[in-house]
């Protein structure tokens, strides 16, 4: 049997974005409306993908403010993106485009596995939204990244994300995903 390969994933956004949430709803499907403490944490968890099982390191990042946020994107030994906003915050979509330019700058790279994520979705019904699904699919398309839409409250697409992620990260060079 092929051991898991080890891939690390950071999970990055703005504060309150629920970027917290759609970790803890993926590893343990559950979602708690209670605070979850801002510091950085690491949770594991086998994703298959293609037959071969994968052992996902997601990287919770904290942040309080622009600069710690940006302060806490490390970029070694990582190797994928989910770059998070709420369909409520315009500026917490604004904030996905800054951190990935510090992503490249810091990395030299010129493309990096990204998958955008725009969370509360359930908000939109409540008529809270503030960017449309197409403002976040074309600007992925720009980025050659893969996107989703998700609610970690609801439960909508969160695993949806980690097979996006994947497959961002394992795609051959100059192919598309194949998630
Ligand atoms: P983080 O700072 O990005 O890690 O965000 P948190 O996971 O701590 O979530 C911030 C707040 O948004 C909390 O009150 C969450 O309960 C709430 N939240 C997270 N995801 C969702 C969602 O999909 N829908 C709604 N309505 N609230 C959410």
């Amino acid at each position: 049997k092929v051991p898991p390969k080890v891939r690390k994933i950071a999970v990055l956004g703005a504060r309150s974005v629920g970027k917290s949430s759609l970790i803890i709803q993926f590893v343990d499907s559950t979602f708690s409306e209670s605070y979850y403490p801002t510091i950085a944490n690491t949770f594991t968890k086998i994703i298959k993908h293609k037959g071969q099982e994968y052992a996902a390191e997601i990287i919770d990042t904290a942040g309080q403010d622009e600069y710690s946020i940006l302060n806490s994107v490390h970029t070694i030994g990582t190797h994928g993106y989910v770059l998070t906003y709420s369909i409520a915050s315009k500026s917490s979509f604004d904030m996905c485009g800054v951190i990935r330019d510090k992503i490249l700058n810091d990395t030299g790279m010129d493309w990096v596995p990204i998958v955008l994520v725009g969370n509360k979705t359930d908000l939109g019904q409540a008529g809270q939204r503030a960017v449309t699904e197409e403002e976040g699919k074309a600007i992925a398309a720009k980025w050659g990244a893969l996107f989703v839409e998700t609610s970690a409250k609801v439960g909508t697409n969160v695993t949806r994300i980690f097979e996006l992620m994947l497959a961002q990260i394992e795609k051959p060079n100059g192919e598309e995903a194949d998630p």
